[in-house]
């Protein structure tokens, strides 16, 4: 058994924010087979035909976990597949540098046999667990890979932005890829993941593929936002109460006559519950210079309280919040100070 751990952050620059981003690896890990280790294995011709032509290719496998003799054997590409293998078997594969003493499996041309069931069968076990960083809000995924696949069973899971957890097989679970992906040349998968105001969901799906003639249970999301469309969307709303002329005096020393709207500002969905506030709308004829040059600003919106509304106040509670954004737009522009300041004592 080898293990091994690589950091992706150094390998591949790596996302601002990703705290960890580790692959693990554990190589020749035993597999466990415990029913055909008191049972034995159960041979059949397994293998594959083209959709390609007439190639195709036959070997030995056990039905049961996968497992396959060493050599797995060549064998005449017109047997059934699945059906069940009673033999024979032909010797050991020669060890790396080590000339073979036994006759080589007895090959008529393009066929061999397969060898003996490796004692110890071992796969591989992968993993990446990444912290700090991740796409989806929620995603929980398992695939099935194919026969052909690289890796045998892959999951993943994850919770925005704080971790996310990969793992892959190659050779463990083979009793379950034989079981539930046998045929074909598509890896299945079953998931789940919220993400960008959607929930989507597969189930026993192709990987990597979209039909339309997918039913929508089997591969499909779903917006979120279930309330925008039983209630409507959030949106504001403006009632025009009441409309008046006031001076705005500011710290600089000028004076605007602006017009002043009071109104009432509702935030809500069109069917739900709404809540309300009070603003006045402003507007200036020939604009408030707020930076040096000439630069002015013609209209814009200010808060005020409901007691200000209720006081009749409201005029000058606006007046008083448009002169402090004003003065604080000059301070930040660079408008200058005011003249009288700068003489000591003045
Ligand atoms: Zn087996």
């Amino acid at each position: 058994m080898r293990f091994f751990t690589i950091d992706y952050r150094k390998d591949r620059g790596g996302r601002r924010g990703t705290l960890v981003n580790r692959g693990l690896f554990l190589h020749q890990t035993p597999r466990l087979t415990p029913w055909c280790r008191l049972f034995g294995h159960r041979p059949v011709v397994d293998g594959y035909d083209s959709t390609y032509g007439a190639k195709s290719a036959r070997w030995v496998a056990c039905r049961r976990c996968g497992v396959r003799p060493n050599p797995q054997g060549r064998l005449d590409g017109d047997l059934v597949l699945g059906q069940a293998y009673t033999g024979p078997y032909g010797p050991p594969r020669p060890a790396k540098n080590e000339k073979s003493l036994a006759p080589m499996p007895k090959s008529d041309g393009a066929h061999s046999l397969p060898g003996p069931w490796p004692a110890h069968p071992t796969g591989e076990v992968g993993g990446q667990v990444v912290v700090g960083h991740q796409i989806n809000a929620f995603a929980a995924e398992v695939t099935v890979g194919c026969a052909g696949s690289e890796n045998t069973l892959s999951a993943h899971v994850g919770i925005h932005p704080l971790f996310g957890l990969y793992l892959h097989t190659a050779g463990h679970g083979q009793w379950l890829q034989r079981r539930l992906n046998a045929i074909g040349y598509e890896d299945r998968v079953i998931g789940v993941s919220i993400g960008g105001g959607h929930l989507r969901w597969q189930v026993w799906t192709t990987a990597n593929a979209w039909s339309s003639s997918t039913p929508r249970w089997r591969d499909g999301s779903l917006n979120l936002s279930i309330l925008d469309r039983a209630l409507g969307p959030k949106r504001y709303s403006y009632e025009d109460v009441q409309t008046v002329t006031g001076l705005l005096r500011l710290p600089h020393g000028d004076e605007h006559l602006l017009t002043l709207t009071l109104k009432r500002q509702t935030h809500g969905r069109t069917r739900g519950r709404k809540t309300s506030s009070w603003i006045v709308g402003w507007s200036c004829r020939d604009g408030i210079p707020y930076r040096a040059g000439d630069r002015v600003v013609m209209s814009s919106a200010v808060d005020v309280r409901d007691e200000a509304v209720e006081d009749r106040g409201w005029p000058a509670e606006a007046l008083a919040a448009i002169a402090y954004r004003i003065t604080k737009d000059r301070t930040r522009y660079g408008f200058g100070p005011i003249p009288d300041m700068l003489v000591p004592g003045a």
